[in-house]
């Protein structure tokens, strides 16, 4: 086999440009004597809350427990209890679905459309029941999952909409929130972020973040992740252990003032491929209205593993990304065997993910472009 040239991921050169400033943050955390709940953590709850137009942040440990913690904060505050069920789409990756379990609720799974490859909205309302509390719009690959239909819908029906912002920090949608941002993690009632080493800024380690403009659920995730303590010794919750290292927090606020460089690159690399694929057997993805973060950059090919062999033996590596639908995964297969889910299903069966990142240079992009051109 051919040397790979191109890998799918590499993390080492995206945080090289940081390093200097990476280690000073490091250097400035060690010598205050605050490792949790301190200046950095406040600092960058601000920022991320100003980034996205929410009123409140709390930094967490990672992405599921954030998701985890505003679910559990609303049976704490009595809109979920027990078997209520909460929407998400059937191709997500499956922290969405096990933040719904994890909280006592059932994840009730919806199809995906061909064209956004987020949740069909327009599939939404037939999967109301009485139970239903919630709807979990997924921004997957960086593209807003958001339009007046889903806002309608959740209206009329009095659903929360709980966020999982983790693949698209710094994206916008066309259709505005239900605050008045038009920013990915402050559109519906609460969002969910993550900040894990890979997503488009990463720690170097676990964090995570949860937004919302409601104050009184900011406040119950705030004392959930905190033990269940709204003051010291003083436990009102059964809560969690959920908090943010304040090194972490020290390393995001370094990369967050360049997000707007990092997505910038990544929609450079992703109009480079789109541009100069044009092979009949590749479908590149869609350029949406709204601000696309391309977290990922997804093909369909409908000989999809002979096209990742081709791409390896050319030195560059691929990734599917999520090889299985969330009913079709074991520890949800005996929950959901009935279930069919044709888009989703399909996109699991002919999808995969070209490298983008900073580890792949423009002329890269061409390269690999032209690579896949040459697949027959
Ligand atoms: C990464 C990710 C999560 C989970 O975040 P962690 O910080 O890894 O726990 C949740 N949902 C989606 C869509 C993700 O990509």
């Amino acid at each position: 086999m051919a040397d790979i040239r191109y890998r799918f991921l590499d993390l080492k050169p995206v945080n090289a440009p940081y390093e200097a400033a990476l280690k000073e943050a490091a250097n400035r955390v060690i010598s205050s004597g605050r490792y949790l709940h301190g200046e950095e953590t406040a600092l960058l709850e601000k920022e991320i809350a100003e980034l996205c137009g929410a009123r409140y942040a709390i930094a967490v440990s990672n992405g599921l427990d954030a998701l985890r913690l505003i679910l559990r904060a609303y049976k704490e505050l009595g809109i979920m209890n027990d078997g209520d069920q909460v929407i998400l789409p059937a191709n997500t990756f499956v922290a969405t679905a096990l933040a719904v379990s994890d909280a006592g609720l059932v994840p009730r799974l919806v199809d995906i459309s061909p064209i956004t490859l987020n949740m069909d909205t327009a599939k939404i309302e037939a999967a109301i029941i009485v139970r239903t509390r919630g709807i979990m719009p997924v921004h997957l690959y960086g593209t807003p999952c958001w339009d007046r239909m889903l806002k309608a819908i959740a209206e009329s029906y009095h659903l929360k909409i709980i966020e999982d912002n983790a693949q698209a920090i710094g994206a916008r949608s066309t259709t505005v929130g239900l605050n008045s941002s038009y920013s990915t993690g402050a559109l519906g009632d609460a969002a969910g972020w993550s900040f894990y080493p890979t997503k488009n800024i990463g720690a170097l380690g676990d964090a995570g973040m949860v937004t919302t403009c409601d104050e009184s659920l900011a406040e119950a995730v705030r004392t959930l992740a905190n033990y269940g303590a709204d003051k010291r010794y003083h436990n009102i919750y059964k809560g969690n252990n959920c908090r943010m290292d304040e090194i972490q927090a020290a390393f995001l606020r370094v990369k967050l003032r360049h997000v707007h460089e990092e997505n910038a690159r990544r929609d450079r690399l992703a109009h480079i491929y789109s541009d100069n694929i044009i092979n009949e057997s590749i479908t590149t993805p869609a350029f949406l209205p709204g601000k696309q973060v391309w977290h990922q950059y997804p093909l369909r090919v409908a000989e999809r593993d002979r096209f990742r062999a081709y791409m390896l033996e050319h030195g560059v590596e691929t990734d599917v990304i999520y090889p299985m639908p969330i009913h079709k995964l074991p520890c949800y297969a005996d929950d959901y065997a009935e279930l069919r889910f044709v888009e989703a299903e399909k996109l699991s069966q002919d999808l995969v993910c070209l490298p983008i990142g900073a580890h792949i240079s423009a002329e890269d992009g061409r390269i690999i472009a032209d690579i896949a051109n040459s697949f027959k």
